[in-house]
């Protein structure tokens, strides 16, 4: 798909639309969205793929919590300087100290054999970070995880 002026926030609702089965109805989604969010040069096919593993990851970690599947995924979204900032933030375990220099590396994955690729966030990086001139990083402590992506709002081009 061509490069394209896309609205991030009707990209995230058909993202979050399309994995409503997967999150579930023990899962608050907590919408914050800048209403004054600009759009952004981007390909929104590829930023949808991002989107999909960023949640996908979320609701993962937050079933594995325990018995009763519960927790929120909050989707939030703002103007940074000259960045738009789009938020993923989970109630679920936290990435664990010993693996976080390692969970953007291609076939990583804590998950059992055939329900992880470990391929999501090495994907999600190269989308983010090389086709998009983009950041990609995370915080997280036990209880709670945040993945953060920041776009450019202009392709710096001439
Ligand atoms: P996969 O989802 O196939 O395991 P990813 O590249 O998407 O591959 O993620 C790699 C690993 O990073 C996961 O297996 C998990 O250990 C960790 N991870 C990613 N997102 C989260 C999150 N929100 N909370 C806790 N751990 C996470
Ligand atoms: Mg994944």
């Amino acid at each position: 798909a061509p490069y394209q002026v896309a609205n991030v926030h009707e990209l995230l609702d058909s993202t979050l639309l399309m994995l409503s089965g997967k999150i579930g109805p023990h899962i608050t989604v907590v919408k914050d969205y800048d209403c004054n969010l600009p759009k952004i040069p981007a390909y929104p096919g590829e930023l949808n793929q991002v989107w999909t593993n960023l949640i996908d990851n979320a609701v993962s970690a937050m079933h594995s919590t325990d018995t009763d599947t519960q927790g929120t995924l909050t989707v939030r979204t703002a103007l940074d300087g000259d960045h738009v900032l789009v938020e993923f933030g989970d109630t679920g375990p936290g990435v664990p100290e010993e693996i976080r220099d390692l969970i953007f590396d291609p076939f990583f994955t804590t998950k059992p054999v055939g329900e992880g690729t470990g391929l999501g966030l090495d994907i999600s990086w190269r989308i983010v970070v090389n086709k998009h001139n983009g950041d990609l990083r995370f915080e997280s402590v036990p209880g709670h995880t945040r993945f953060q992506v920041r776009l450019p709002l202009t392709t710096g081009g001439p």
